[in-house]
Formats: C-alpha cells, structure tokens, sequence
C-alpha cells in the first residue's frame, strides 16, 4: 500500500467531528440508516469505573432525550449503568420569597427526567455505535467493518477515529476535506461540527458567535445531605448566581453552585468543613445539615450562539452551535434535540434523493432548531439577570410572577409539558407515541 493510499480513509456520507454526547447519538442514528460514517474524536470514552463512584460531570436529561436515546437503542444500557430519575422539582427565590413545585403526578407521568452521568451516556451511545460497526469494544485505533472506498456504492461503512483530532478543513462544491492531525485524510458529503465550544469546525470556517461571559462559574460537587431528597429537584435563586442540588439514586446530592469569579474563588478555596457551613446557608438547609461533601469542580460559565448552525455541506450541533448558563439543565438536551431534528433533514434529503450536503436541506435544520434554542439561550440569560439583582422592583416582579405560575390554572401543566417534551413540534426522533 502506498502513503498516499495510507494515509487516504476515503469518502464517506457523512463526516462527524466530536464524539462527545451530541456527535456520539448522531453517529447512532447515521449507523442505523445505513450511511457510511467517519467520527472523530480526540478521547475514547471512559470505558470502566470504581463501582459506586458516580462522576461529577452530570446532566439533567429531559424526556425528550430520553426518548430519543430509548429510539437509538441506548437507553436500557445507560439505566444498566446507573440513572437517578427525578419526580418533582422545587425553585425558589431566596430575596423574594417565591417559590413554584412542579410534581410528574400532576400530569400523571412517572418523573420529569433523570440525572445522568455524561460519561454513561457516552459510553452506552459508543458501544451501541462499536455493536453496529460489528466490533468488539476496547480498540483505541481506527477501525472499519466492510472497507469499501467507492463514491458510489459507500454503503455502511463506519470508522471511528479516536484519538484523532481534526487539524483542516476545506469545502468546495464536490465535498467537505478533512484532514487530521496524524495526516489521514478523507472526505464526505456533510461534515457536522459537534467539537463543543471552542468548536474548531466553527472557528476554521468563520462562523460568528453572539456570546457574553458571565464572569461566573459553576462549582460542582457530591454532597450527603441528612434528610432524603425525595427524588426531587431543587433550585434556589441567590443574588449571586443559582444553586441546584440534584437528586442521585445512592441518596446523595449532586450539586451545580453558579457564582460570580470572586465568590467562586473563595468557595473553592475552602477547606471541607468551610464549604459545607457555606452551602448550608446557601441552601437554607432544606435537606437538613450537609453531612459530607466530595471533591469539587468548577467551570466558566459563559453564553454563546453560532450566528449560523449550516453552510453548504456544513452543519453545527450541540455545544458548538448554542452553549448556555445551566441553571435550567437544558445544555445537552437541546443537542440531542439538534440531533433529531438534523436526522429528520437526513431523511428528506435521502427521500428526495438530494444531497446531503445541499444547503437547502440543511436549512430545514437550522429553521428547525435555531429560532428554539435561540429562546432558550435569551431566556436563560433573563433569568441569571432577573435573579441576580436585589432591585426591590425587580423582586417585587419576580415574586409576582412566580406566584402566578404557582397558581394560574393551567401555567403549571403547560410548563410540565414543555419540560417533558410532549409538545407537537418536536423532531420525529423526541416525539411520544
Ligand atoms: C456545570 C455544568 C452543568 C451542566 N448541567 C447540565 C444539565 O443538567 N443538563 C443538560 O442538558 N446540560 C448540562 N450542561 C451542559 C452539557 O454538559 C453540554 O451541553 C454537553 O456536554 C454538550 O455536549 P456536546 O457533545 O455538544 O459537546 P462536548 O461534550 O463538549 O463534546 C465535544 C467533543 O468533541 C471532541 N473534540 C473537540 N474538538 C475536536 C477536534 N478538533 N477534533 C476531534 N474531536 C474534537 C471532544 O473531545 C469532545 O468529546 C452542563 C454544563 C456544565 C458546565
């Protein structure tokens, strides 16, 4: 075999650069489709851990994501390895007083979501994706299942590049180039930024971003808490920034502490004993005394919105298209969201027998999807700014506000539903039924 042939991993349908929770679920509904598929990624994922550890990077999934994760065929492997769900959830606002309780039962629903680690939905959406490409797990290095170089007939093929990271990227009217750090090569019809944040499929193409740092961050952490949690969500509302305590199925908590860089400093310079008398003020102590609390962990927190998610034979998803204050959860569920409306253009374009890189199917992407998470991202930076101030006007708005949600007819199941995902114009992959 020649370098050049070496070194070319030829073409391919689709090209996913970044294997993190987003990338990962597009692989899977891609793999089952039957297109040949390229994912990038510079980790594997973690693939064993100490039995009761439970990690600090956890999510809030939505039913929505659950549902889409339960049609890609991973949901039963991620409750095998551990899901805390969560039934009702309390906020309240510790200037004004206000407080809202949302319960499943209401809508006669089982829970509102669950809490899962990041690292669980990775690997269940990795071994599902290693199944499909009919190999067993544990390889480190590019691998392919029915090699099969043709432009025309690319049926299937699936190669998982990990470690790689994408060094260059060119598009012209035949195809998207890719060109990794390790020299290989290849090409595809679509190549889709799913690279996180600082996403470099973003950036080599130039596409803008809206964005504003918070100058906050978010402090992570496990705590043992005296009282149960009762498989509920809290969130209190402090001048300085949000602070979530979030149910997990061993008893504890898993907390997200937002506050401003010097707060934050000072928090995270505590010794055990310190934090713990701090985040019990924080926290009012509404689970009755912290009796331990783990190591902790702590992330810049910072909004930001690609001005466009397609360019001809380019789609953004996940963390490289939105990236928003967690104080509502919604980060990665809007990912998956993408995934499913993106797969959803997939479909028309195979239907129509179109490209997949046209433009004018990836636009039905984007009017799917940016005009909702740009609401999102808008209405999460409303709330940091209406909660983070102690302008008695602005309080006295806010208490009034969230009492009529509490006991306007109608607002609280309205807002359930639209946590739970049962609205109408969801992408086909998140629909109920
Ligand atoms: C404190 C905190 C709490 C949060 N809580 C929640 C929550 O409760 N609910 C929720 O929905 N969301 C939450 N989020 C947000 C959530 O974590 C993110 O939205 C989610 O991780 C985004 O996933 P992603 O796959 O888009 O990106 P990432 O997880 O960032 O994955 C990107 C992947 O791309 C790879 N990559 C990057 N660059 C390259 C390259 N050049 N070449 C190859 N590979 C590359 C990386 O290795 C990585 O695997 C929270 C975030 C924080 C910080």
């Amino acid at each position: 075999m020649s370098d050049h042939e070496h070194h070319n991993l030829g073409h391919f349908d689709i090209a996913i650069v970044g294997g993190g929770m987003v990338g990962a679920a597009l692989g899977c509904a891609c793999a089952e489709r039957g297109l040949s598929l390229a994912l990038i990624d510079g980790q594997p994922p973690q693939r064993t851990w100490p039995a009761g550890q439970v990690d600090l990077r956890v999510s809030a999934l939505s039913r929505a994501s659950q549902r889409i994760l339960e049609r890609l065929g991973v949901w039963p492997r991620m409750v095998e390895l551990g899901v805390s769900p969560y039934r009702e959830m309390q906020v309240w606002d510790a200037v004004g007083g206000a407080e809202i309780h949302f319960d499943s039962a209401d809508l006669g629903e089982p829970d509102l979501g669950h809490i899962v680690e990041n690292r669980v939905t990775r690997l269940a959406l990795w071994e599902r994706l290693e199944a499909t490409s009919g190999l067993a797990s544990g390889h480190s290095e590019s691998t392919h299942s029915a090699p099969n170089h043709s432009r025309s007939s690319p049926s299937a093929r699936l190669e998982l590049l990990v470690p790689a990271a994408l060094a260059a990227l060119e598009i012209d009217d035949q195809q998207a180039r890719l060109r990794l750090a390790d020299q290989r090569q290849l090409s595809a019809d679509l190549v889709v930024g799913a690279d996180g944040r600082a996403s470099f499929v973003r950036e080599t193409l130039g596409i803008g971003l809206d964005a504003a740092d918070y100058a906050q961050r978010a402090i992570v952490a496990h705590v043992e808490v005296a009282h149960w949690h009762r498989e509920t969500a809290w969130q209190r509302f402090l001048p300085t920034g949000p602070l979530a305590f979030l149910p997990l199925a061993d008893g504890r908590c898993s907390i997200v502490w937002s506050a401003d860089e010097a707060r934050a400093e000072q928090l995270l310079a505590l010794d055990d004993a310190g934090f713990i008398a701090e985040l019990e003020v924080a926290f009012d102590k509404r689970l009755g005394p912290i009796l331990s609390a783990g190591p902790r962990a702590a992330f810049p927190l910072n909004r930001q919105h690609a001005r466009a998610y397609v360019r001809p034979r380019v789609a953004l998803v996940g963390d490289a298209a939105h990236g928003i204050h967690p104080l509502a959860g919604q980060g990665v569920n809007l990912g998956f969201l993408d995934v499913a409306a993106l797969v959803d253009a997939i479909d028309h374009a195979r239907a129509k027998d179109r490209s997949l890189g046209s433009l004018h199917i990836l636009r039905r992407y984007e009017r799917a999807r940016r005009g909702d998470n740009a609401a999102m991202v808008s209405a999460m930076d409303l709330f940091k700014r209406l909660f983070g101030n102690r302008n008695p006007a602005l309080v006295g708005a806010r208490t009034l506000g969230i009492a009529a949600a509490e006991h306007l007819p109608g607002v609280k199941p309205l807002f359930i539903r639209q946590a739970l995902g049962l609205g109408k114009d969801l992408p086909t992959l998140a629909r109920a039924g």
